[in-house]
This record gives C-alpha cells, structure tokens and sequence, in this order.
C-alpha cells in the first residue's frame, strides 16, 4: 500500500515546535513512531512538549535553538546527532508576523494620530519578518540538511501560507516572506535532486487558534467581520483544523507514497486559493 503513516526510527527535526501548529506535528510524528527533536526560542514549551510525548510512550527532546543563529543551531545539530543520530526529516515551521511589519487599516493613506499606514511601518519590523521567515528556513536546512546529503535520502517540509499566492492586507512584509519560502521551496528541490532529498511545502489555509480567536469571533460567539470575509472567500465555508494539517505533512514526508513529489506548495485550506470570489 502506498500510504502507511509508519515513521518508526526516523529521525524529525521539527522548528517552532513550541508553537501551535508545530507542537501538534512534532507531537504527530513522535506517535508515529519517529524520534523527534522539537527546537524553539521557547525553551520552557519545548522541553513540556518532550515530558507529555515522553509519559505517553513516544519518543521526543525539546532543545533551546534560535534559528537565526547558525553556531547555536550547529551545536544544537551535535547534541540531536548525538541524542537521536542523524536528520531524515527536517520541518521548518519556526515562522510568523510581526505587529511592527503590520498596517493598522487596510485601505488608509492618510495620517492619524496612534494609527500606522504603509508609509509609517518600520523597516526594522520588515527586516526582522523577512529575516525570520526566510534565514529562518534556510539557516536550519544548511545544518541539518548536511546529514541528508551524507546518507543520500532525507525530506525537507517548509511552512509557507495563503499569503504567498496572493497577499493578504495589512501585511505586505508577512506575505512577502511566505512567497519567498514558496519559491525557495522549488529553489531547494532543484537544488537537492538527484541526492535523494526531497523538498515540499504545505500552505495552510485559516485556522482558529488562541492567538486569533479574540479577531475571529466576538465575546458572545458571533462571527466578526474578518470571519465573514475570510468564510466568504473561502468555497466551502470553513475554517481549517491544525489536525487537518497532518494528512498532507505526513504524506508529502513519506518516501514512498510521495517519492516522485518534490517542490511542491499544498495549499490545505478547504479551496480558498482556488476561489476567484465568483
Ligand atoms: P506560533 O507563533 O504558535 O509558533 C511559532 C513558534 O516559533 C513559536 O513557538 C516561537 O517561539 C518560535 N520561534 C519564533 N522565532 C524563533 C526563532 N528565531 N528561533 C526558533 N523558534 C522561533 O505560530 P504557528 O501559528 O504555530 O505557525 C507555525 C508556522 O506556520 C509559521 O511558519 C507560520 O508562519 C505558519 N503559518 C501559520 C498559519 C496560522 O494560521 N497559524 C497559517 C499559515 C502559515
């Protein structure tokens, strides 16, 4: 059979596994059989996300690790090769927005006290999204990628976004990054065949989490306008759930049932980036 959710002795270097999404795949794929190593910023969260995997029976090491620095992230490559032996697949889901690199109103030219338009976002803001989103990406594939090359097989998995096919509003820098990791996303399977590394990329559509709810849906359950919008653009009226997200992580990071696939972006988003709105 071609799909097997079978990653048993595999070893999976998830990014951002602090974070919602990535902490539901590296927890994912720990129950899957892999041997997970889970960075981020976040130590506190990672080193929880290892103790609950741990207690249930799978297999799981939270490390401290800045993605932007690359001598810490070597040495964080040291201590998992030594922990959990060499990298099969690398997620890169450490990622996100900044307020700084974000428009107040969507369509506001003018000046207002407290209010910042384009003309006033902040070029450290931009620079810090860029820098997160897209060095954040390349960096960890320099270093964990080198154990790939060395036994001929591995997969690399980057987290791009409904930004990255058409931008959203109000972030210009966010949206930019994301279009940055869809190319770089075909940029490294280019790169990387005929090593046996594959690279693909999942496009999530519009999810609900804790740190969105609060826009999404007003204090007494009813939808806010931005729900409406993004329901009314998205064809079959929904949101997206992070569990939703697994069936395509797992079947473009198996060998053999997408062995043929590599630099492709999966947009699993219940058909938004398929509605032209009419
Ligand atoms: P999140 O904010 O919950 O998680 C991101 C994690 O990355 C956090 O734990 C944070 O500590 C970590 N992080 C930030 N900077 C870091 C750094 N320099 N080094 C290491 N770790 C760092 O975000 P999320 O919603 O889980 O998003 C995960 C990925 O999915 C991101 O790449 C995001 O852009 C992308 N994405 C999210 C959505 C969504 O709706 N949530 C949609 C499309 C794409």
């Amino acid at each position: 059979m071609p799909l097997n959710v079978d990653f048993t002795g595999k070893v999976v270097v998830v990014t951002g596994a602090g974070g919602v999404l990535c902490s539901t795949m590296a927890r994912a794929f720990a129950q899957a059989g892999a041997k997970v190593a889970a960075l981020d910023l976040n130590e506190e969260a990672v080193k929880a996300l290892a103790e609950e995997c741990k207690a249930e029976g799978f297999i799981c090491e939270g490390y401290k690790a800045n993605v932007l620095e690359p001598e810490a992230l070597e040495e964080v490559h040291q201590q998992v090769l030594k922990d959990l032996g060499p990298c099969d697949i690398l997620v890169n889901g450490a990622g996100g927005n900044n307020p700084r690199a974000t428009t107040d109103n969507e369509y506001q030219h003018e000046a207002k006290e407290g209010q910042k338009t384009f003309f006033d976002l902040d070029a450290s803001g931009v620079d810090f999204v860029f820098r997160l989103n897209f060095q954040g990406t390349l960096l960890p594939t320099q270093t964990f990628a080198k154990d790939m090359v060395a036994r001929k097989s591995g997969c690399i998995l980057n987290i791009s976004s409904m930004n990255a096919y058409i931008p959203l509003t109000k972030i210009p820098a966010y949206s930019g990054a994301k279009a940055a990791i869809s190319n770089f996303t075909q940029w490294l399977a280019t790169h990387f065949a005929g090593t046996g590394i594959r690279c693909n990329a999942i496009a999530p559509g519009f999810l609900v989490s804790n740190q969105n709810r609060k826009l999404l849906f007003n204090e007494d359950g009813t939808p806010t306008a931005r729900t409406a919008k993004i329901l009314g653009g998205t064809p079959t009226g929904r949101f997206v759930d992070s569990e939703e997200l697994l069936g395509g992580l797992f079947f473009l990071c198996d060998d053999k049932a997408a062995s043929a696939i590599t630099g492709v972006v999966l947009p699993i988003d219940a058909g938004f980036s398929a509605y032209s709105g009419v």
